[in-house]
């Protein structure tokens, strides 16, 4: 018997309710909230007609951290999944503590006013949480998330010293549209504008935004695509728990005319965080961009192809060097015929599920905060390869 409360009725959202739905032995109760109603009675609609699983839903806003700790003390869930954005972090995790309930996100804290993609706010709650006796699980979407596992999974089996990691997200799917994002629109724009960083020697380089570029030959038929080197914030705890690391970097796939409309939004001062005064109305212009774009969870019946994402990782075993590449490959067809989503969500949503579910059975379960590398790859290796996830990992 378990309930678990999934905050953020969206693209990932989603996954993650219909996934926990396909759980009922393991995810008895269900409750789903967020800002509007109506997102997550669609969703709830959904989860009954694909499971049959009946689902709780209500509207809350978790910035008004009063509200959120009195809906955590009449609904007691053993786990708050937290699938809303990365500026409801630590409202959430400040109604956990209060209630002394289990935490979870998918993306580090963003203040509102700055783009920093960085885990030191979260980290503060150490202690604090160590000593309510909780748990918080920081970044378990894919990536960070599954990317963080894979990388503990090859150091417990197959390296004695890591010395490179180079984590390499392709998205080769296409939705046919002229200009959109996979997840949510600010978020993502905030990610990918800021300046590239990595990591080498024990410390930071910093890089122009999207100034390098490589071309990786991806497996499968996906074959030869650009990637460009942006700071990604698994790097952040990853370089501080693998053994012998000398540098860390992190991928990303863009087509040329996806960064063509960035480049000229950009140029007009349309991807700015700072709020502008029009006719007398503070608004912020990443803001309203937002709101003119197609909602990642509109992509779903409109995304073709596949995603690759994995970890190119070099080092030693047994005084020998060693390449090997752990990946998988997820296709936005299937992710849409089986819970109406697409790969992106489908890839976020689904290790959400995973790493609550290890929570909730005690597998996966210390007090404090802590990142995804921090556990036994194992369980959620295993669990990746059941529910929809499965990965492979090459020696190269
Ligand atoms: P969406 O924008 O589709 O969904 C976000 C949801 O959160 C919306 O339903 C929104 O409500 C709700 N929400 C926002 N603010 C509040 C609030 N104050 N109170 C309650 N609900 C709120 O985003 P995605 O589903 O694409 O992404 C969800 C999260 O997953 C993000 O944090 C994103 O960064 C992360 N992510 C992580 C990845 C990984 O691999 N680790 C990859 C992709 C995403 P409303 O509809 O009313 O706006």
């Amino acid at each position: 018997m378990s309930k678990v409360l999934i905050i953020g009725a969206g693209g990932v959202g989603s996954v993650t309710t219909h996934k926990c739905a396909g759980l009922s032995d393991i995810f008895t109760d269900i409750v789903l909230a967020s800002r509007t109603l109506s997102k997550c009675d669609a969703i709830a609609h959904e989860v009954l007609k694909r499971t049959g699983k009946k689902i709780t839903t209500a509207r809350l806003d978790v910035d008004n951290v009063q509200d959120t700790i009195a809906f955590i003390e009449k609904m007691r869930p053993d786990v708050v999944v937290n699938l809303a954005l990365p500026y409801q972090d630590l409202p959430l995790m400040d109604a956990c503590l209060a209630t002394g309930v289990d935490y979870l996100d998918t993306a580090n804290y963003e203040p509102p006013n700055e783009a920093k993609f960085e885990y030191k706010w979260q980290w503060a709650y150490r202690q604090k949480f160590e000593d309510k006796g909780i748990m918080a699980l920081l970044g378990s979407g894919f990536d960070p998330g599954v990317t963080n596992v894979f990388c503990a999974w090859a150091q417990k089996h197959h390296f004695d010293e890591i010395h490179t990691l180079d984590i390499i997200d392709c998205n080769a799917g296409d939705h046919g549209q002229h200009f959109a994002t996979n997840f949510n629109p600010e978020i993502n724009i905030r990610e990918i504008t800021q300046r590239g960083r990595y990591w080498e020697h024990g410390e930071w380089v910093e890089t122009d935004p999207l100034a390098w570029s490589m071309d990786y030959e991806f497996p499968e038929g996906i074959g030869s695509k650009k990637c460009y080197l942006m700071y990604h914030e698994e790097l952040e705890s990853l370089v501080m728990h693998l053994k012998g690391l000398k540098r860390a970097r992190f991928w990303m796939t863009f087509s040329q005319q996806y960064l063509t409309h960035l480049k000229v939004l950009e140029n007009v001062g349309m991807t700015g965080i700072e709020p502008v005064n029009y006719k007398g109305q503070e608004i912020v212009p990443l803001q309203f961009l937002k709101e003119v774009l197609p909602e990642p969870a509109s992509l779903g019946p409109l995304t073709q192809g596949r995603t690759c994402i994995g970890c190119l990782l070099k080092g030693i075993k047994d005084g020998k060097s060693k390449t090997l590449y752990v990946y998988n490959i997820c296709s936005h067809e299937a992710a849409f015929k089986e819970v109406g989503s697409q790969a992106i969500s489908y890839t976020t949503g689904v290790p959400a599920m995973i790493g609550a579910m290890l929570m909730i059975q005690k597998k996966w379960h210390k007090k404090g905060v802590w990142h995804m590398e921090q556990f036994d790859p194992d369980p959620f290796m295993d669990a990746l390869n059941i529910h929809g996830l499965p990965w492979k990992a090459v020696e190269l």
